[in-house]
């Protein structure tokens, strides 16, 4: 069992990216059914305004701190995460832990083009990787064609790049519907993979400036991103208060 830190009434996994690696690699090998959310601070408050979001994110498996706004928060707090884990780099290293015990990947999410650019550039670097199938993440979810798809390709793992909330809500929804399989939300990582969109550079990441690069890149996120500041005035609150966060 990985360490967790308790934020929200959300447990976030407090482990280095090799024992989480470790702990999904034990999963996959016993063909169990996991969800992990990847979550950041939009995720978490999202989830305080919206009740069915939040059963759907409790529903995961393991919760992962993907936002810098969760590590400090975490700090705050008194109780500090010791990695920040993001989904990006989580799937990176899945498609080499796939690629080494024959598990396939299925993706879905991104606009047509995006998609199919993604598994192109993922063949291109991985070419041992069993790729079990890919759908774009603009369809109706009400038609059961895309699940069934999914179903008969018997995916290991599920990459799901429907932005936020969807991945999580359509995980939790249909994760039932599959006798094994690691379902991830992952974003617009997918943008990220087929080039449509830059991840920060090392630099910026470092200085977990992460945030202000997408930002400068997509200038109507602005809005969205309110959401950390609050974030961190409650855990200060809190911590001040003495109160649970
Ligand atoms: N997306 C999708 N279906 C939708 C809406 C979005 O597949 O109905 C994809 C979008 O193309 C992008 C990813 O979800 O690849 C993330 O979208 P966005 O940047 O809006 O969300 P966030 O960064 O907040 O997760």
């Amino acid at each position: 069992m990985l360490k967790t830190v308790e934020m929200m009434r959300m447990p976030f996994v407090n482990s280095r990216m090799e024992e989480l690696v470790h702990e999904l690699d034990d999963r996959l090998g016993r063909s169990l059914n996991t969800f992990v959310v990847t979550a950041n601070t939009e995720i978490i408050m999202h989830a305080r305004n919206d009740r069915a979001y939040f059963d759907n994110l409790n529903a995961a498996n393991l919760v992962i701190p993907d936002g810098i706004g969760i590590v400090i928060g975490s700090k705050i707090i008194g109780t500090p995460i010791e990695e920040r884990l993001t989904g990006f780099d989580l799937m990176i290293r899945l498609f080499h832990l796939c690629t080494e015990k024959g598990y396939s990947v299925y993706f879905l999410g991104a606009e047509p083009e995006v998609i199919e650019e993604t598994v192109d550039k993922v063949n291109n670097r991985f070419p041992s990787l069993k790729v079990a199938g890919y759908h774009h993440g603009y369809f109706d979810p009400e038609d059961p064609s895309v699940v069934k798809e999914i179903q008969s390709a018997e995916p290991d793992v599920i990459l799901v790049g429907l932005g936020v909330p969807r991945q999580e809500q359509w995980i939790a929804q249909h994760r039932e519907l599959f006798p094994k399989g690691l379902f991830i939300g992952v974003g617009g990582s997918f943008d990220v993979l087929a080039g449509k969109v830059k991840r920060a550079p090392v630099f910026w990441q470092k200085l977990n400036l992460e945030w202000l690069y997408r930002l400068i890149q997509r200038p109507s996120r602005w809005k969205r991103m309110t959401v950390l500041p609050l974030f961190l005035i409650k855990a200060i609150i809190a911590r001040i208060l003495r109160k649970k966060f």
